[in-house]
């Protein structure tokens, strides 16, 4: 294996060598990002290790170039961080680690080059590359990493129990970096990770959804979590998700298994979209099903108002990750609710009020709602695939004729609540609610256009069946 330096990169790790030569301390460029040059993934840090003081050997490189960079300085972590051009390069002086039982902070002390690589978590993350002369640009490979890089394969530089029992954080890492690099989990390691999966929770949910979102993010994501499911960590960190898991057959009727079902979607969503948000829904689509079910002797298995049970699960699983509580969290909740919606229009005895319904609800978000739809067809029947995804070329269709279809996404009704209370004479009261509804509706049944005269004339209407009459 061979890596290949942007000739600015060249030039900053040759400036670091020669400012660590000058104070007499052995430099290396290190983990991640030594690993992401050997696989060609673009990286936009690098991590000098320094068997000496790391504050030091910063200051000395933002010296020699000009104008000086900024450097940060965290002293507590005995780091510090400058940026040359677009890159961001950070200091830390080589240190041994060691663990007690009863704590999840490490006593941190000066070591050597090795003892920094041994308590780094997996072999492709613990290589460094020798920035002194006479052996610049070698690789100082302890673990076998650049094997394992071949070999696409996750393992621990030590035994894998100490590794995840030290930082269990290690074990989601492990699953991210499979899912994100296609990489296999060694086996050992993998057992170590089903060993201790109940210490993931001593690490912050916050970090826990760091690694998640990392997941998502990845090309595949039903590799991690089928990983997770299948290490027993997704029933600890997700059970609502896990729960989605397995076939329950009675009198010779089965389910099909929802949470394959959901990592399918949720791979066909990740085809068509990069939105997070969009994952997380299709990832969350169907956690309704697990307390929605039952079985009924004519119909089989029912899963009634799954939707409407799914959105609801939504917050409370976004507020157990700390992720965030805003039009995100909506957004998701909005999709979850509404993923049946379209599939019920694409009969063709659908009203156009329907259509329009479903394109004013949707709002913003009808094109990632589509996305969602199509993504949930996962049979395997050609025949009923090609079927219902006419279905849904159908309703598309009869979307964009629905002539106010563009207008009606971001549409808001012509009368507002100001125009009735001004026309009537009214303060804020429950009729300005009524007359703006009955408006409203109105339009969106299609019983009148969608224009300003007509809907005035409707409001004044509306009015007068509640006894109001417009002051002059
Ligand atoms: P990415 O930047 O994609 O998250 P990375 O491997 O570069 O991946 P960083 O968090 O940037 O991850 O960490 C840089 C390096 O520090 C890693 O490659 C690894 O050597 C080491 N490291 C990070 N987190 C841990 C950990 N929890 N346990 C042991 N070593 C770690
Ligand atoms: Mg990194």
């Amino acid at each position: 294996m061979i890596f290949t330096l942007e000739p600015n990169e060249i030039r900053l790790l040759e400036h670091v060598g020669r400012c660590a030569a000058e104070l007499g301390v052995p430099a290396y460029a290190v983990g991640g990002y030594v690993r992401d040059r050997l696989l060609g993934r673009p990286t936009k840090d690098i991590d000098i290790v320094c068997v000496g003081d790391g504050i030091q050997l910063a200051n000395q490189v933002a010296n020699g170039i000009s104008p000086r960079p900024k450097v940060a300085v965290y002293s507590r972590f005995g780091t510090a961080m400058l940026h040359y051009e677009n890159i961001e390069v950070e200091f830390v002086g080589a240190r041994r680690e060691s663990y007690q039982s009863d704590s999840r902070k490490p006593d941190v002390e000066l070591g050597t080059l090795e003892d920094d690589q041994n308590r780094r978590d997996f072999t492709i993350n613990a290589m460094a590359i020798s920035l002194q002369e006479g052996s610049f640009g070698q690789i100082v490979d302890p673990f076998d990493g650049m094997k394992h890089l071949e070999e696409r394969v996750i393992k621990t530089p030590l035994e894998p129990g100490k590794t995840f029992s030290d930082d269990p954080l290690r074990m989601m890492r492990a699953i991210r970096f499979a899912t994100q690099l296609g990489f296999s989990i060694d086996p050992e390691t993998f057992s170590g990770i089903k060993e201790y999966k109940n210490r993931i929770n001593i690490i912050s949910k916050e970090r826990i959804a760091t690694e998640l979102e990392k997941i998502l993010l990845s090309p595949k994501p039903s590799v991690g979590f089928n990983l997770l499911f299948d290490a027993g960590l997704l029933q600890i960190i997700m059970p609502e998700v896990a729960a989605l898991q397995g076939v329950e057959d009675r009198q010779g009727r089965a389910h099909k298994d929802n949470f394959y079902h959901t990592l399918e979607v949720l791979d066909n969503v990740c085809k068509k979209s990069n939105n997070v948000w969009l994952r997380w829904a299709a990832l969350l689509h169907d956690i309704g099903k697990p307390p929605t079910k039952k079985f009924d002797k004519e119909a089989g298995w029912t899963f009634h108002g799954h939707e409407w049970k799914g959105a609801i699960m939504v917050p409370p699983l976004f507020r157990n990750l700390r992720l965030p509580l805003d039009q995100k969290l909506e957004y998701v909740k909005k999709l979850v609710m509404m993923h049946l919606r379209p599939i019920s229009l694409t009969r063709e005895e659908v009203t156009d009020s329907a259509v329009r319904r479903l394109i004013f609800e949707a709002g913003e978000d009808l094109d990632d709602l589509m996305i969602l739809c199509e993504s949930d067809i996962t049979t395997k029947n050609p025949k009923k695939m090609s079927r219902y995804l006419e279905g849904y070329e159908y309703l598309k269709e009869r979307m964009s004729l629905v002539t106010e279809a563009d207008r009606l996404r971001l549409w808001q009704p012509p009368i507002t609540g100001e125009i009735i209370m001004k026309t009537f004479g009214l303060s804020p009261s429950k009729e300005v609610g009524v007359i703006k509804t009955a408006v409203r509706e109105a339009i969106l049944d299609g019983e009148i256009p969608n224009e300003m005269a007509e809907a005035f004339n409707r409001m004044v209407e509306e009015g007068r069946k509640l006894g109001l009459k417009p002051i002059a």
